[in-house]
């Protein structure tokens, strides 16, 4: 069971990073613990164990550390979505505009096929734009179906993260802040 009281006590809030106005939630506190990172994975692979994903998609980097544990309990590979320049291979690129200019995400061009059902992962959904571009790239390869996870979904008001996936794609989170 998801004792969500608990990983809210273990998630650090660091205010003013990386800029000024920034409330930073730094999953990092969560995932050094041995009972929160075993809580989430679990809860994770009981949402997840009989939709039949075959892949599980991280995004870099702090999407890689659960949803390398996950893609391992629910049988499934792990593809690693990264930032320009960093995979070795023939790569698609997606460019999307953030707050303060663009930014662009790659993903290698045999890491998914069209009999795959994948589970996107991130730790954290603010606007949205880079999970949004990461389903773009895997909406390329055509798969049977595409599910997306965040660890936590940031509710602040102004922010359409999740409505841009309403009709998509199913999209879970643990918490809600
Ligand atoms: P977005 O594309 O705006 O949904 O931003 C999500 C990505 O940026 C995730 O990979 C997060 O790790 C990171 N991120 C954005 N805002 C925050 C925040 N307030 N605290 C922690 N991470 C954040």
């Amino acid at each position: 069971m998801i004792n969500k009281e608990l990983l809210l006590k273990n998630l650090r809030n660091v205010p003013d990073f990386p800029v000024k106005g920034i409330q930073f939630k730094d999953v990092s506190t969560l995932f050094k613990s041995p009972v929160c990172l075993k809580m989430m994975v679990d809860e994770l692979y009981e949402i997840y164990k009989d939709k039949g994903i075959t892949k599980v998609v991280g995004i870099e980097s702090r999407g890689f550390v659960v949803g390398g544990a996950l893609a391992y309990k629910l049988g499934a590979g792990f593809v690693m979505c990264r930032k320009p320049g960093k995979l070795p291979a023939e790569t698609r690129r997606c460019t999307y505009m953030k707050e303060y200019g663009e930014d662009s995400i790659e993903i290698h061009s045999d890491a998914i096929n069209s009999q795959d059902v994948v589970l996107l992962h991130d730790d954290l959904l603010a606007t949205g734009g880079s999970m949004k571009a990461a389903m773009n790239l895997v909406k390329e390869f055509r798969p049977r179906k595409i599910y997306i996870n965040f660890l936590i979904e940031l509710r602040i008001e102004g922010l359409i993260g999740r409505e841009q996936f309403e009709g998509v794609a199913e999209i879970t989170r643990l918490l809600e802040i």
